[in-house]
Parts: C-alpha cells; sequence; structure tokens
C-alpha cells in the first residue's frame, strides 16, 4: 500500500534500523522503545491487522513466530514478550500487521 509506513520500510523507500530479514518478513528497531530491546517484526505483505489474516497468511505468521524466536536468541534474550496490539482499543496505531518483540526488562501480567 503506497501510504503505508511499513508497507514503505519493507521496501527499503524510508529509513529504519533493520536488523533481521527474510524473503517474507522485516524487522526494524521501534522508533520508540518500550523496553531496552524493542523490534517490530511485519510481513512485507501489507495486511491491516491479525483479525484480517485468513487461511492464506497462515505461513506467514507461522514465519513472523519463527523469526521472533531467532531475533530473541540473536539479541541473546531468554525472557521475552511478543504481542500484536489489534484494534483502536488494543493500541493499534498502524495499519500494517506487525509483532512488537520486548526483551531486557522484567514484565507485568497482566499487561496495561
Ligand atoms: P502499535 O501501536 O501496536 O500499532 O505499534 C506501532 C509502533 O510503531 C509503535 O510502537 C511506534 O513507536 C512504531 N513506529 C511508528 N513509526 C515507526 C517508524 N517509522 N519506525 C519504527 N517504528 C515506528
Amino acid at each position: 500500500m503506497s501510504d503505508c509506513i511499513f508497507c514503505k520500510i519493507a521496501n527499503k523507500e524510508i529509513e529504519a534500523r533493520i536488523i533481521w530479514e527474510s524473503d517474507n518478513v522485516v524487522a526494524f528497531l521501534d522508533l520508540s522503545p518500550q523496553a531496552p530491546h524493542h523490534v517490530l517484526i511485519v510481513p512485507k505483505k501489507h495486511v491491516k491487522s491479525l483479525a484480517e489474516c485468513d487461511e492464506e497468511d497462515k505461513d506467514i505468521l507461522g514465519e513472523i513466530q519463527l523469526a521472533a524466536a531467532k531475533i530473541a536468541e540473536l539479541l541473546k534474550l531468554e525472557d521475552f514478550r511478543l504481542v500484536t496490539n489489534n484494534g483502536r482499543g488494543a493500541g493499534q496505531s498502524v495499519w500494517h500487521l506487525h509483532y512488537h518483540l520486548l526483551g531486557g526488562r522484567r514484565f507485568n501480567w497482566p499487561p496495561g
């Protein structure tokens, strides 16, 4: 999508601190980190949110989870949190599916 910021990052039209990439997935540092390590993991294909995914997206959803585990290992994170905010009420502000990989501090449960 031409006006989507994460599509632009995936297409290298705007800069981001990309730390990991595969054919279908890109991971980059969040501009406004909420933990010592805060990485966004996004599919290169534009999908608005998890709720908009369907059967044809199941491989990419699996790839994202495996990418998260790999990146956590690269960052030497034993403990980490992987979260997606689905919808405005859950905190979603960018309308391109993304997972937050957070680590380097303790996390509370339930989350805020
Ligand atoms: P969410 O609120 O779950 O939709 O998360 C969107 C995240 O994207 C926020 O944590 C923002 O800090 C982050 N963000 C927005 N624009 C950029 C950007 N250009 N580069 C890196 N992170 C960004």
